[in-house]
């Protein structure tokens, strides 16, 4: 959460942070100064739970690679590369089939990679990527988004009616409703910067290629022709391919 991109097949905007162009919610966010008043008494408990049910949800409505499978295979053996703890919390990697260009984690390690990204992307640049999706749980960028959404979401109106929240007995419609917001949330432009620089600190401590994260950046920036979406705070793909170049050539 993320790239974002306009899939250029089906001229849907997924929702992947690395890029830009996404329909904003103006309803949602006219309505979130006092739903995101609500949403804070959430615990991180609650949050946690909250999650779990999310990803699962989100696995239930999706075709997933199955396991042993190329894409799979492919995934596990990446996943592997990058350490099987994104903070704290166990990493656990799934392929969503479709043409979507997209990534996102949650913070409770729940990873998801879309087939259409792995399609664009050789191996070095979907460790760049994945690193980046990873900074954004380790920096708690995710946790924040996550509940963000639940305040703008259906799920919320489940509090009860002293303004309790509750995270039990959300049904389907509601799980989807959270997690289409959560993969859909805008990073700011901050958020998305040092978790790029995450990516290339962590690519670094572990040896591995730092060039994939430039080339994931100018490949993503030919789908969204280089420019941020104008109502989109988020640093072009162009700016963040030259800020690694830079890192790279400074040695830091
Ligand atoms: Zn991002």
């Amino acid at each position: 959460m993320t790239f974002r991109t306009i899939h250029a097949a089906l001229l849907v905007a997924a929702s992947f942070c690395f890029t830009s162009a996404q329909a904003f919610d103006i309803g949602g966010a006219i309505s979130a100064g006092s739903k995101a008043l609500k949403a804070a008494t959430l615990s991180d408990a609650d949050l946690k739970e909250l999650t779990d049910q999310a990803c699962q949800e989100s696995d239930k409505t999706s075709k997933i690679a199955p396991a042993g499978s190329k894409y799979d295979a492919r995934l596990q053996k990446l996943g592997k590369q990058l350490g099987d703890k994104i903070d704290g919390q166990a990493a656990n990697y799934k392929v969503y089939l479709t043409d979507d260009v997209n990534a996102w984690a949650m913070a409770n390690g729940c990873i998801r990679v879309y087939s259409g990204l792995m399609d664009m992307m050789n191996d070095d640049e979907l460790l760049g990527v994945i690193g980046h999706e990873i900074g954004h749980v380790a920096l708690g960028h995710s946790k924040k988004a996550m509940q963000t959404a639940y305040g703008l979401s259906a799920a919320r109106d489940m509090a009860d009616a002293s303004g309790n929240s509750t995270v039990k007995g959300l049904n389907s419609s509601q799980l989807g409703d959270l997690t289409e917001k959560f993969i859909n949330a805008q990073f700011s432009q901050s958020q998305e910067s040092a978790s790029d620089d995450y990516s290339f600190d962590m690519l670094k401590a572990r040896k591995l290629n730092l060039q994939g994260l430039v080339t994931a950046f100018q490949k993503l920036a030919k789908l969204d022709g280089g420019k941020s979406d104008m109502m989109s705070s988020h640093p072009s793909s162009t700016d963040r391919a030259k800020h690694i170049e830079d890192r790279i050539a400074a040695g830091k």
